[in-house]
């Protein structure tokens, strides 16, 4: 391939299929032969061995990430009144989540270097909400462990513990990721997913879970996802459609005997773009050593971003921005949402960020090919 013809995509979750498709094709074919389409033993199965995988109890197949967490604060009895917090500097449907369930998203700051939830931040926020007079009182925390790299659960869940809060983890990007040895969906009380096709194991379609040791707890997500059903027809409880079907189910017990090569190859490439990319002016991710992140993004920061990523797409490259704007800045929520003061991190990571190509099938030749671009750009910076 010539370079000038060299397209690279930033996600490209069609390689993903297609490096698995035997495996996916022959998972789909029995689900249609079958004839269980909705609730049935791919299902069943998929949850018996993501929760094996995470190393939890339970785990619940429901319609999407954004479904999984609302049905986890409903679950956990969180709702009107209460105070949810959460980071800014996350996908919308964090937040979006914590509002459908009747609750109050309170947004505080990150730390600047880990992009996730800054502790002394959040146990301001607890403090202040907990004397003020607004009326929502302090219940829940959602850390997100955004692009991969797990939160400072350890600082979070002593907080938690301290002011009686209960946590649910946002893993919609760090399915695998470990902290201090334990897998991020194994710390709170509950913790949510996606599998959104570019997530680091993705569906063919929209999917999510919900997973924890809580039996309770799972009992309650279980009756959430369909109708309150406790027996077919017959609901003890006010209930939803959210519900993971028999094909996505099957696809993604595919895709988890890959995750941890895929995650592997992730990593390999998250290397190379730190070693390969010391010598520019970008500022590069930072790891804490007790840390394992799966890379679902590799995020780089420039002051001259939006230039920087003018320059790689003349050049066929492909990036994103995770997230051009914090969610307190959104038209949907600016001035309505509540936060702890300003949140200059989150504000200056939104004008910095830039996400470049990630993804297992991305080759060592095109990975030198960024690489080589962006010295290129950095040598007239
Ligand atoms: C993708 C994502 C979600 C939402 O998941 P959907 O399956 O798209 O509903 C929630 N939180 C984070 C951090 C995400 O990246």
């Amino acid at each position: 391939m010539s370079e000038t013809t060299l397209t690279i995509p930033q996600a490209d979750p069609r390689a993903n299929y297609l490096a698995h498709k035997g495996e996916i094709d022959a998972a789909i074919a029995r689900v249609l032969e079958g004839g269980r389409y909705i609730l049935g033993q791919e299902v069943v199965a998929f949850e018996e061995e993501f929760a094996a995988y995470l190393g939890v109890r339970h785990a619940v197949g429901v319609a999407s990430g954004t479904d999984a967490l609302e049905l986890a604060l409903r679950a956990a009895g969180v709702g009107s009144g209460d105070a949810v917090f959460t980071v800014s500097h996350t996908a919308v449907a964090t937040v979006a989540a914590i509002e459908r369930s009747g609750a109050t998203p309170v947004l505080v700051d990150i730390e600047p270097t880990g992009y996730t939830m800054d502790p002394n931040q959040l146990e301001d926020a607890v403090k202040a909400y907990r004397r003020s007079s607004v009326v929502v009182r302090p219940k829940a925390i959602v850390p997100v462990h955004l692009y991969g790299h797990p939160a400072a659960m350890s600082a979070i869940l002593d907080i938690a513990q301290r002011y009686d809060l209960i946590v649910i983890e946002d893993c919609a990007q760090s399915h695998g990721a470990s902290l201090c040895g334990r897998k991020t969906g194994a710390w709170g009380h509950l913790a949510t997913f996606s599998f959104y096709p570019t997530k680091n194991m993705g569906a063919l379609g929209d999917g999510g879970a919900v997973v924890t040791d809580d039996a309770n707890l799972a009992e309650r997500v279980r009756l959430l996802r369909q109708y309150g059903w406790w027996q077919r027809y017959i609901s003890v409880s006010p209930g939803f459609n959210s519900r993971l079907d028999e094909l996505q189910a099957s696809v993604l017990r595919v895709k988890l005997c890959h995750l941890d090569a895929d995650n592997a190859r992730r990593r390999a490439i998250a290397a190379a773009y730190t070693r390969l990319l010391a010598d520019t002016n970008l500022i590069l991710p930072v790891c804490q050593p007790e840390m394992e992140p799966v890379w679902h993004q590799f995020v780089v920061r420039t002051p001259h971003r939006d230039a920087l990523q003018a320059w790689l797409a003349t050049n066929h490259i492909g990036t994103l921005v995770h997230y051009p704007q914090a969610v307190h800045q959104q038209p949907a929520y600016a001035g309505r949402i509540l936060s702890n003061g300003s949140l200059p991190h989150s504000e200056e990571a939104a004008a910095q960020v830039l996400s470049l190509p990630m993804y297992p099938e991305l080759t060592d030749e095109q990975v030198l090919h960024v690489v080589e671009m962006i010295h290129r750009w950095s040598e007239n910076v």
